[in-house]
This record gives C-alpha cells, sequence and structure tokens, in this order.
C-alpha cells in the first residue's frame, strides 16, 4: 500500500502509554503521519494488538513492555527503537497516572509517591534515556503529557496537581539545556478526555460531565484523537520554532 507524505514521515517516534486512551490514539495517528513508532506500556496484550493492527496496516511499528519508572526497561526500548528503526528523533511521554478524589489530608503517602513516580520520576527517565539517542540523530522533538491539572489546581487531586506542575517545569529545563543542540521539548495539557477510565468516571459520577463542560469553551470532552494530532504537529517541523511551551489541549477549560 502508499502511505502519504504526513507531519512525521520519515520519522522515528517512542510513544509512552501506548496501550489505551491517548497514547494508544497517538500511535495510529503518528502512523498516518509517517512516523515508525516504538509502543512502550506495561500490558503485553493490549501492546501487541495494537502492534498488530499498525503492522497490518503497513505502517512500522514495534510493542516492547516496559515501566516508566525503570530506567533500565525504558533504555532497553530506547535501544531497540535503534535497533529496528535506525534511530530516534521523537518521543510522545505520555504514560501517567491519576488519583483517586482523596482529600490531601487523607491521601495515602504511598499513593502521593505512585503518582510521583510514574508522572514525574517517569518522564525524568524518558528524557534521560530519549535524549542521548537523539543527539545521536543530530536532534530531534519531545512532548511530555501534563494535564489542565498543570496549569492550575483541580479538585481533590493534590499528588497529581503537584506532579503534573513539575513536568511542566521539567519541561522548560529540558527544553533549555539542549536547545542548542537542536531538540525541542514541550508538554501539552489535556482537558477531560474521552478514555475508558474517564468513561467509567462519567458513568459512576453522573453529573460530572455536564459541570466540566459548563466549565470550557468548547462544551465536550475531547477525543484521544484530538490530543494526540498536538502532539503529532509538535513532534513535528511545522513546530519548529515552539520549545519549552505547554500547549492547552482543553476546549478553552484553562482560559475561563
Ligand atoms: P490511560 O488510558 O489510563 O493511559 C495511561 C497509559 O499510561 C496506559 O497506556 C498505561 O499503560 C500507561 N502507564 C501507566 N503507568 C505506567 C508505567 N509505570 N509504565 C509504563 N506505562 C504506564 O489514560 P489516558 O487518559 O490516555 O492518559 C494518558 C496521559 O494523559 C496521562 O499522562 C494522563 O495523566 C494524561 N491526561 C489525561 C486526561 C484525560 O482526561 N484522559 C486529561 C489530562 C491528562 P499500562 O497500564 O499498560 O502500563
Amino acid at each position: 500500500m502508499t502511505i502519504r507524505e504526513g507531519l512525521l514521515t520519515g520519522r522515528v517516534a517512542l510513544i509512552t502509554g501506548a496501550s489505551s486512551g491517548i497514547g494508544a490514539a497517538a500511535a495510529r495517528v503518528f502512523c498516518d503521519e509517517g512516523a515508525a513508532v516504538l509502543l512502550l506500556a506495561r500490558r503485553e496484550r493490549q501492546l501487541k494488538e495494537l502492534e498488530a493492527e499498525l503492522t497490518a496496516a503497513g505502517h512500522r511499528a514495534v510493542a516492547v513492555v516496559a515501566d516508566v519508572t525503570r530506567a533500565e526497561e525504558v533504555g532497553r526500548a530506547v535501544e531497540v527503537a535503534v535497533e529496528r528503526f535506525g534511530r530516534l528523533d521523537a518521543a510522545f511521554n505520555n504514560a501517567g497516572f491519576g488519583t483517586e478524589r482523596t482529600p490531601l489530608h487523607l491521601m495515602d503517602d504511598a499513593l502521593y509517591d505512585t503518582i510521583m513516580d510514574v508522572n514525574v520520576r517517569g518522564v525524568w527517565n524518558c528524557l534521560r534515556k530519549e535524549i542521548p539517542a537523539m543527539l545521536a540523530a543530530g536532534g530531534g522533538a519531545i512532548v511530555n503529557t501534563s494535564s489542565v491539572g498543570g496549569l492550575v489546581a483541580t479538585p481533590v487531586a493534590a499528588p497529581y496537581v503537584t506532579a503534573k506542575h513539575a513536568l511542566i517545569g521539567l519541561t522548560k529545563a529540558a527544553a533549555a539545556e539542549y536547545g542548542a543542540q537542536g531538540i525541542r521539548v514541550n508538554a501539552i495539557a489535556p482537558g477531560t478526555t474521552r478514555t475508558e477510565l474517564v468513561e467509567a468516571w462519567f458513568a459512576g459520577n453522573p453529573g460530572v460531565e455536564e459541570a466540566l463542560h459548563a466549565a470550557s469553551i468548547q462544551p465536550r470532552t475531547a477525543l484521544p484523537e484530538e490530543v494526540a494530532r498536538a502532539a503529532a504537529w509538535l513532534c513535528s517541523e511545522q513546530a519548529s520554532f515552539v520549545t519549552g511551551a505547554t500547549v492547552p489541549v482543553d476546549g478553552g477549560f484553562t482560559t475561563l
């Protein structure tokens, strides 16, 4: 089959959290835009099914089961991307983990640690393994998934809000350090996005979806593909002068 010229034609991209939600949508969008993709997450069945779907459609995709909190596993995934596709020039560090809606003073310390580990240490590990490969490739583009919770406080989610704010600081620091070497680093801040977990949350909490819509300029919930397209654009040369930025993909939630 012929694959059309896309935003990411010829690029090799690593996508974390590719087993579901925004990451799985990004795998499809990045492939449609011409990238070869390394799919990273912990759930093997979902990753393998996505790898099979993408390769059957004529795309280049390989799945690597890894935990972003384990630096050596992330390093192995980067090695596989380079072995299989020759280089690494884009990364969507998207794996993340939310929080039960528990007041700060009742929150379990272990849950705080897990949320910080996955959302902050996980991206730290990714940056430290991806950047050497991008330096070897002569440059690259990285997008980290923060959240509207990285820009404003969202209710009863203190560890998540803390982690997603920290991720914006880490994004700026990495952008400043590696800009001169041709690596752009940005973040996206999605608003509520229609993933399986969000669907379950809406189903269990009547009225929540409507309340969120009322707080946005665009009164609806994002589709995962809409968030993924922002990440694809930031990874592409179309965003060649964008670095250190956090792009809200939130239908105006943080504008009001
Ligand atoms: P999701 O479907 O739960 O996706 C989370 C992904 O992260 C899964 O693929 C999960 O895969 C992976 N993951 C979690 N912990 C991991 C670990 N330790 N190592 C490797 N992979 C790990 O939810 P989503 O909404 O698409 O979330 C994607 C990102 O968007 C997250 O950073 C989230 O905070 C952010 N976000 C989401 C929304 C929303 O409304 N959906 C809004 C703002 C921001 P495995 O379980 O297979 O490892």
